[in-house]
């Protein structure tokens, strides 16, 4: 997404942002991440800031049970663009050194993005996982499985 730098009033306004971004991460990380809500701009002098925490959505699957779902999270976004500084030293994350015209905002949104994403893909924290004995996705059907753990050497369940 491209913010005009020309185009902002001193002083503070809202940047709507709803974005569809490709994560260029590997797998298991989702390939596609939307961004949706509201920054801050601050328009100060020699430097721009955008400020605020975006929505974050892309479809996962759950590490537990395997299933497909829409991971909701929130991803802080802090982005400041240098106006005044010709030199481009060495590109602090979140920080953009351009003077005027527009700003491409897509590589900061993405990584702000990436960092939003929950270490632990998770359709629900009580998420029930997969019956390690019989495939059984416990969320949605209970099976008769014993719940005792170790004696990966036991095949049959002993029926009393
Ligand atoms: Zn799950
Ligand atoms: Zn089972």
């Amino acid at each position: 997404m491209k913010f005009d730098l020309d185009r902002q009033q001193p002083g503070r306004s809202v940047l709507a942002v709803k974005e569809r971004l490709h994560s260029g991460a590997p797998e298991p990380l989702p390939a596609e991440i939307e961004l949706d809500g509201q920054l801050t701009v601050d328009n100060l002098e020699g430097r721009v800031v955008l400020l605020g925490v975006l929505r974050g959505a892309a479809p996962a699957i759950c590490d537990r049970c395997l299933d497909d779902f829409t991971c909701r999270f929130t991803a802080e976004v802090e982005i400041i663009v240098l106006r005044n500084v010709s030199a481009v030293g060495e590109s602090e994350t979140g920080v953009i050194h351009q003077r005027r015209g527009e700003v491409d905002l897509t590589e900061p949104l993405r990584e702000a993005a990436l960092l939003g994403l929950p270490q632990k893909m998770l359709c629900d924290e009580d998420c029930r996982g997969i019956c390690p004995r019989c495939g059984t996705n416990r969320n949605r059907e209970a099976c008769g499985c014993a719940e005792e753990v170790g004696d990966p050497q036991g095949e049959e369940p002993t029926e009393l």
